[in-house]
């Protein structure tokens, strides 16, 4: 017979940075039940099944497979998302994206687009948040766009849509007053895509080019044909990124170019907006 409290002491995940966070969600989920119910009841005895399931995910999170991806969920910004090998994974950094956009743009009604949408998390936390606006989420690949679906169904979220597009190719000439985006922004030879959580993510959604600049500087190059009079691009980046990418938002035009930090106090994000 083995109890609630012993199974999570005993759990060793010598390799992860979270290792005690990971063994509740993971026998929370074995259990089907919320984390907290591991707190009011350390002492009841786990079934021989479900201690078999939680087993056999601590083997697949020793292998360095993300929670998340074990899961099949992480939460984001104030809502559950499904979430799939074939998308990146959301971070709480993101969630600055989030933010910075809900306080630049007023709450009436306007047209926002997301590009490379992914799970959709970006999108979905906005049109959560700003019913009155409506929302397009666009990504290269199909997989992503119905994963996103999915993830919209199920929070009855009607002011968003996806669609399957490289990142402005199906869009014509739509323009919006609001596009964000977190592309891949990591260089190709960055010894950090051999660590952690990141060799289990699509490298489509992690990587670009020698400098890691190349989708950016396609993005900020395309959007103001995309962008209404007025408009704000908000691009997340990396950590060290924030000087390049407010020098593209500049040379393309773009005004009141800044950059602002995450919770690391890094510099994540930046954002320009397109002259009246
Ligand atoms: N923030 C992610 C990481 O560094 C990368 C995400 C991205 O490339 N958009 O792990």
């Amino acid at each position: 017979m083995t109890i609630i409290a012993s199974l999570l002491s005993e759990a060793r995940l010598p390799d992860s940075p979270s290792a005690r966070l990971d063994a509740e969600l993971l026998l929370a989920a074995a259990l089907g039940k919320p984390r907290s119910f591991l707190h009011t009841w350390p002492e009841r005895v786990v079934s021989g099944e479900a201690a078999e399931l939680y087993a056999s995910y601590l083997a697949r999170r020793r292998n360095g497979e993300p929670v998340a991806y074990i899961l099949g969920r992480q939460g984001f910004w104030s809502l559950d998302l499904e979430v799939a090998p074939h998308t990146l994974i959301p971070r709480p950094d993101t969630e600055l994206l989030v933010e910075t956009a809900l306080a630049l743009v007023p709450a009436a009604p306007a047209r926002v687009l997301d590009l490379g949408t992914g799970s959709g998390a970006i999108v979905l936390a906005l049109a959560c948040e700003r019913p009155l606006w409506r929302l397009i989420g666009v990504d290269r690949i199909d997989d992503a766009v119905a994963l996103a679906e999915r993830n919209r169904v199920r929070l009855q979220l009607d002011n968003v849509e996806f669609r399957e597009s490289h990142w402005f190719s199906t869009l014509g000439a739509e323009r919006f007053d609001l596009i964000v985006s977190n592309p891949p922004y990591i260089a190709a030879r960055d010894p950090h895509l051999d660590e952690g959580d990141v060799r289990f993510e699509p490298s489509s959604a992690l990587v670009s080019g020698a400098d890691g600049l190349d989708d950016i500087r396609l993005i900020v190059s395309a959007a103001p044909a995309h962008l209404n009079a007025g408009g704000w691009l908000l691009l997340e980046h990396g950590y060290d990124q924030a000087a390049a990418v407010r020098e593209l938002l500049a040379r393309q035009g773009f005004e009141a170019v800044e950059s602002r930090r995450d919770l690391g106090g890094h510099d994540r994000i930046s954002l320009g907006r397109l002259p009246c």
